[in-house]
């Protein structure tokens, strides 16, 4: 296939909702993706490095940072890759995996492209992926908070009735409310100077949640898409994505030409303002991001 020559861009997203604060880690992971840019080249193995360095950052809610379930001990992840060389891998709900993007990509290696539950953390083990490190003070201290927040009136998943976390509770513990919702996944889009395009997504969920709740990330088109035109991530909460096919969405507007810019701002607005949404973009030409709260990210262009 024979592609015009551009400049490679790279746009990093800390997650809708999450404090501009952690921006240097953004600006951290944008660096290492023109980095191995540099050294091969490829966009999905650049977005691969700057979401690894995302999930092994700790402030962010993926890898070694992510959110604890609300049994305070089980940690579930979801990761996603895809690129224009045909590249697509996905996991979810997988556990004990010290960088899931990573097991996304070996994924798309095997005959299928998403591996769930306890099957994908069998996988890892099978493929010798490097197990999750022990949970950190301050994902305790944040899981403290989302009992306490839980025990309360005000929804902490907006619209949803805190009371309906006690009563479909599937955790094997009871729960114990003690005595706002946590989003912030993780994301990267890259161009390649070849002009192929990737995307790589990592999140550990969001909080609260049931045992075995999957969101928008693992799942094409909802939260990430890549095609001839660009490629999308997107982050907020997984429920309401996933009714709009979000990133497909985004992307199909984009490919029929409508400005990266007004085509992020479009896909935000088909939420109601009190549903924290990002994205971002990669396309041909440009390069972006969006979102209707807080989003740290970081957006480089090759020189
Ligand atoms: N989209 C993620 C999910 O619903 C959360 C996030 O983007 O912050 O799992």
């Amino acid at each position: 296939m024979s592609k015009p020559q551009q400049a490679g861009a790279v746009v990093v997203h800390g997650g809708a909702g999450a404090s501009r604060e952690n921006e240097d880690g953004c600006v951290l992971a944008a660096r290492r993706a023109l980095a191995q840019l540099e050294v091969n080249g490829e966009a999905l193995d650049a977005a691969i490095a700057a979401v690894s360095a995302l999930e092994d950052d700790g402030r962010f809610n993926a890898g070694s940072g992510s959110v604890l379930c609300l049994d305070g001990a089980t940690v579930e992840m979801d990761a996603s890759i895809m690129d224009t060389r045909g590249r697509l891998g996905a996991i979810a709900c997988v556990q004990s995996v010290k960088n899931p993007v990573q097991l996304a990509r070996a994924v798309a290696d095997t005959p299928h492209w998403l591996l769930a539950g306890d099957g994908a953390t069998r996988f890892a083990r099978a493929i010798g992926m490097p197990e999750s490190l022990p949970t950190s003070e301050r994902q305790r201290a944040a899981h403290r908070k989302i009992m306490t927040q839980l025990a309360g009136s005000v929804p902490v998943m907006p619209g949803v009735n805190n009371a309906l976390f006690e009563r479909f509770w599937n955790y094997n513990t009871p729960l114990q409310l003690p005595d706002g919702v946590a989003c912030d996944t993780v994301g990267a889009v890259v161009r390649g100077a070849d002009g192929h395009f990737a995307v790589a997504c990592s999140t550990g969920g969001s909080a609260p949640s049931l045992l075995g709740r999957v969101g928008d990330t693992p799942i094409i088109g909802s939260g990430f898409y890549a095609g001839p035109e660009g490629a999308v991530a997107a982050t907020g909460i997984g429920e309401h994505i996933v009714r709009h096919l979000l990133a497909r969405t985004v992307y199909g507007w984009i490919a029929d030409g409508m400005p990266l810019d007004r085509a992020l701002q479009r896909g935000i607005d088909l939420f109601a303002p009190e549903i924290e949404v990002g994205l971002i973009a990669v396309s041909r030409h440009d390069a972006g991001a969006c979102s209707n709260s807080d989003m740290p990210y970081s957006k480089m262009v090759q020189r």
